[in-house]
């Protein structure tokens, strides 16, 4: 541990009480109203907190919307088919969420009755569902005193408090967790969710938060220390890995040919297309055949790759390839015809290719 930081463990209630009462007054005094706030349906808040891990509440809230209008509860989502739920998801990226979302909806309602689970514990056996998601439905829902620690609440709480253990270590997790623990107030752990929240979204930001207008600056160790800047401290040791995608964009007359991606990789269960990452020359016998001089490109930036991809574009006459689909059955692709390509779901970096063809 830096010998400058100090780590004010075993505080006494009342220090407790002081910091739980001027966060909660903090958010009283800055309400914000966002659809999920004021409900206790735990499958609303749920799908909040889904679609706002990794995700700003800007961007979360059309999904948010979209979602609960197509899906208004656990029923509809669990019968609705895997296409549509991922096409709904289109554009918001780690799409792992939308099928853990929609493989938990067929397990609520397929094999818990449609009883939403309402404890910690029981929400834990929820695919996607972590210690985060599991403590705001708890405590939103049934008012289970169980803190939420993310990365607003790591920051928070080592700038407050003067922790310097590393939150990318291993062991930050249980530290802060137990502490946050400590902190929220038996009687009212929702709340308090919510304005550790808030206040680290919105006071205590990671670049210039507001110390001067924040009702805790007089006993906040970072702020009384001039150790902003280096509060809280993070090693990031996250390597991003650069991939080459050379994709051939085939076309013959009004169909395209389209690949839906599996297991194993990026984008499990979205649509791409044919697609080499080795070498830019060709992917099958019709792009040794049909070659496109100009490949379009792009990068592609996701949180642990980026992409660099070139799209070549093929458009091959009918009559030289009159067995075209029996030709994608056999290598795995599929024909689309192209009024049937917004129905795909696609990743992000596809949906930008296509916007630029004026798809
Ligand atoms: S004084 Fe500044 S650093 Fe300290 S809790 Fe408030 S906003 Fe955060």
């Amino acid at each position: 541990m830096h010998p400058k930081y100090f780590i004010q463990m075993n505080l006494k209630t009342s220090e407790n009480q002081v910091f739980s009462a001027h966060i909660i007054s903090w958010y009283r005094a800055n309400p914000r109203d966002l659809p999920w706030r004021g409900t206790a349906d735990p499958y609303r808040i749920w799908l909040s907190e889904i679609i706002l891990q990794q995700t700003r509440v800007t961007q979360g809230l059309p999904y948010y919307y979209a979602f609960s209008d197509a899906y208004p509860t656990v029923r509809e989502l669990a019968l609705a088919p895997e296409t549509e739920v991922l096409r709904l998801w289109q554009g918001l990226g780690y799409y792992s969420r939308a099928r853990n979302l929609h493989a938990c909806a067929k397990y609520i309602w397929h094999e818990l009755g449609g009883n939403f689970p309402n404890t910690y514990q029981s929400l834990l056996l929820l695919k996607g569902v972590g210690s985060y998601t599991a403590a705001a439905i708890s405590s939103f829902a049934f008012g289970e005193a169980k803190a939420v620690v993310d990365g607003n609440v790591f920051r928070v709480l080592a700038r407050y408090f003067g922790i310097a253990t590393d939150i990318a270590s291993g062991k930050a997790k249980k530290e802060f967790e137990a502490l946050a623990n400590e902190l929220i107030p038996k009687d009212n752990p929702g709340e308090f969710n919510q304005a550790m929240m808030d206040f680290g979204s919105r006071q205590c930001t990671p670049q210039n938060p507001d110390c001067e207008s924040c009702p805790l600056k007089s006993s906040c160790f970072a702020f009384q220390n001039d150790l902003i800047k280096e509060l809280p401290v993070k090693i990031n040791k996250t390597k991003v890995k650069e991939r080459d995608f050379h994709y051939f964009v085939i076309r013959c007359g009004e169909d395209w040919v389209w690949k839906k991606r599996t297991a194993g990789d990026i984008w499990e269960g979205l649509h791409d297309f044919p697609q080499s990452e080795k070498a830019p020359v060709s992917i099958s016998k019709i792009s040794e055949a049909e070659p496109s001089p100009f490949p379009k490109k792009y990068r592609h930036i996701l949180s642990h790759q980026k992409l660099n991809a070139s799209f070549s574009e093929l458009q091959i006459p009918i009559e030289r390839y009159p067995d075209l689909a029996e030709w994608c059955e056999n290598e795995g692709y599929m024909l689309v015809a192209e009024k049937e390509i917004e129905y795909l779901a696609k990743p992000k970096l596809i949906v930008n290719f296509l916007n630029d063809q004026g798809i």
